[in-house]
């Protein structure tokens, strides 16, 4: 493992010396809070960030996505005929992504990269893209990713993790994509490996300290999913919800999405778009009839998602990574950590 001394003095100069090699994205403020966007002319990441209102899931699946093209004008070669669009997958990187989101995007890729189907805009992107990541040494109050498999200094499906160490950052190199990255910046600064592995590992008990929630999940798996699906606190659950589908579109694991095509002239496209199985119309069938026409059923499908089906189909935890975003931003307070404690401690009466 290599480990690599970065002076903050130095920082500045050295992204936007990668900006020669790389589409850069990263934190940035707005009037509504931080967001992952394309760090364009002068654009630096502002790593003094807390966190990100949107996760960096539409870095690689975009909110709306031409996906396919077409022409009937017939003086066109190849008119009528549906093709790829043209999408730039150009080497990317993100910098200053949160450990629960590089972890989140694993997530996503057991569902658009498996040996069944590849969802070639994904695989693409995903291959452009490198994940420089961003050790939080403070975690916020609806943090709870240490009982999600995460963590505030989680390596998984990072190539760098940085720590901030105020005047500099101490970048832990974790693949050759990472390595290739830094070295387009200028940051070749070795730091002695024993010290430095050691300086991360303060850091992230440290942190893992300031995580005051967390869930239970052990008994997820002993339940059946009939017992879940029938058990008396959904409608209760459900009572306050408005089905404004923020807790899924914020959500870094979330990848429902719709199809449509739009038409202009003679010219076609075909888009995709987030979805989101809290909008009744998103289970509505051509012939009228909605499988999960009454707002119960949509809340409970979000959580027998994340909580049961997820975990009983791959055995490889919740399909949460604990951000917390949901928590913060739903309008009437309905909170996953307490959703899920019910569902793991729910006991049939016999
Ligand atoms: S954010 Fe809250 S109110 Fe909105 S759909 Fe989700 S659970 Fe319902
Ligand atoms: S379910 Fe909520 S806490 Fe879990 S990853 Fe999604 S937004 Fe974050």
């Amino acid at each position: 493992m290599k480990f690599i001394t970065i002076d903050k003095k130095e920082w500045d100069k050295g992204i936007e010396k990668s900006k020669k090699s790389y589409d850069l994205f990263g934190p940035v403020k707005d009037k509504n809070g931080f967001f992952i966007k394309k760090l364009e002319n002068n654009t630096l990441p502002q790593m003094e960030y807390h966190d990100s209102v949107m996760s960096a899931k539409s870095v690689l699946f975009p909110q709306t996505e031409k996906i396919l093209e077409t022409t009937l004008d017939e003086t066109q070669v190849d008119h009528h005929i549906m093709k790829r669009a043209k999408t730039d997958y150009s080497p990317r990187a993100v910098v200053g992504i949160r450990p629960y989101d590089a972890k989140a995007m694993q997530i996503l890729n057991l569902n658009f990269d498996t040996d069944e189907y590849k969802d070639p805009y994904w695989c693409d992107a995903y291959a452009a893209t490198t994940f420089i990541g961003l050790g939080i040494n403070k975690p916020g109050p609806c943090d709870f990713s240490t009982s999600t498999g995460t963590g505030p200094f989680n390596e998984d499906g990072l190539d760098v993790l940085l720590a901030d160490l105020d005047d500099k950052y101490l970048a832990k190199v974790l693949t050759d994509k990472g390595e290739s990255y830094l070295s387009s910046c200028g940051f070749v600064d070795t730091a002695d490996d024993k010290e430095s592995q050691v300086l991360f590992d303060i850091l992230r008990k440290e942190a893992e300290k300031n995580i005051v929630s967390n869930i239970d999940t052990d008994k997820l798996k002993d339940k059946t999913i009939l017992e879940l699906h029938e058990a008396p606190f959904w409608d209760d659950i459900a009572f306050s919800c408005i089905n404004c589908g923020t807790c899924t579109y914020v959500c870094p694991t979330c990848w429902c999405f719709d199809i449509q095509d739009e038409t202009k002239r003679k010219t076609s496209t075909r888009i995709r778009n987030w979805d989101t199985c809290m909008a009744p119309l998103f289970t509505s069938h051509a012939s009228g009839h909605n499988p999960r026409d009454a707002k119960t059923q949509r809340v409970r499908q979000r959580f027998m998602h994340k909580l049961k089906y997820f975990l009983d189909k791959y055995d490889k935890g919740i399909m949460c990574v604990g951000c917390g975003r949901c928590v913060k931003f739903c309008p009437v307070n309905i909170d996953i950590r307490e959703v899920c404690n019910k569902m793991n401690s729910y006991e049939v009466a016999k």
